[in-house]
């Protein structure tokens, strides 16, 4: 038996329209309200350049994912440990240590128990420091060693290894340091951890000018007088870089050679001695300092 409908014709119309603009609606909504967890569109890098003293610590954020190259120095672990609750960073999806120096792998154990971290990222270096051991100890199965050539993605963020010496081949660990490019988008990023002259030599000499082209630049060696010569900033143009180094250090770092050659070509310099945690914020497009209240997961 059919049941008729007793509301007239008209009510019955205006209903059905009206349901269907509310799933339209619905639909609507819950499309926009999608992080873009598949597309690159909307997505944003940040790499944060923590305050930790004397030391280096860089975070970076794209698509949810986290990374931190180096974790400061052990007598900064306050300082550490504040910069990543900060920014809302419960866990790593990867922890790159660049190489064996105090000041860069000082927190890394500490990290490794209060943090979850999924990777851990090395040099091909064999230093028989306890410290060292301990933490390829505690790393476990979750090392993983990084040689010249290899890649991984961070989002939609890919990185490289430009150069890392192989162990024993030099002896000066800063210049075994692990060198980064990473690409977002059109944007560029060149990490130079404790490297100096001789590796910039080494990159020019072993890649074009095409790869070293960056637009950030994480100056070698804490702003050191031995790193970022004018021949490297002439060859890898940043638009903008940041120094890692304390208040008042007392190496003088950053050295005034190496600021009046960043002033002269007109970058623009982030320092941590100066600014505290400096951000830089990009779309894939634009490169954007921003103040280090803002920031997030780059979703
Ligand atoms: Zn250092």
């Amino acid at each position: 038996m059919r049941v008729k409908s007793n509301l007239p014709i008209p009510w019955r119309a205006i209903l059905t329209r009206g349901i269907s603009f509310l799933v339209l609606f619905l639909l609507l909504f819950n499309l926009f309200l999608s992080p873009p967890h598949t597309t690159q569109a909307g997505e944003y890098l940040y790499i944060y350049a923590l305050d930790v003293g004397q030391s280096e610590a860089i975070l970076v954020t794209t698509g949810g994912k986290t990374m931190l190259i180096d974790s400061g120095s052990a007598v900064y672990s306050a300082e550490l440990f504040y910069g990543l609750a900060r920014y809302g960073i419960e866990r790593l999806d990867m922890l790159v240590l660049t190489h064996p120096h105090e000041d860069h792998i000082g927190n890394a154990r500490l990290l490794l128990q209060r943090l979850q971290v999924d990777r851990v990222l090395l040099p091909p270096i064999a230093s028989d420091d306890l410290a060292w051991q301990l933490l390829l100890q505690a790393a476990g199965e979750r090392t993983e060693t990084l040689y010249m050539g290899d890649s991984f993605s961070l989002g939609h963020a890919f990185f490289e290894v430009l150069l890392t010496d192989e162990p024993g081949s030099n002896g000066d660990l800063n210049e075994s340091s692990l060198i980064l490019r990473g690409v977002f988008g059109e944007q560029v990023f060149l990490f130079m951890d404790d490297a100096g002259e001789k590796t910039e030599r080494a990159l020019l000499t072993q890649y074009g000018r095409d790869v070293l082209d960056c637009d950030y630049l994480k100056v070698g060696h804490h702003g050191s007088g031995s790193a970022t010569t004018m021949e490297f900033l002439l060859a890898t143009t940043p638009a903008a870089v940041s120094i890692s180094c304390g208040r008042a250090n007392s190496f003088g770092f950053p050295h005034p050679r190496v600021l009046a050659d960043l002033e002269t070509l007109g970058v623009h310099i982030a320092r941590t001695d100066l600014d505290g945690t400096v951000v830089f914020g990009t779309d894939g497009k634009e490169l954007r300092r921003i103040s280090n209240e803002e920031g997030g997961l780059g979703q």
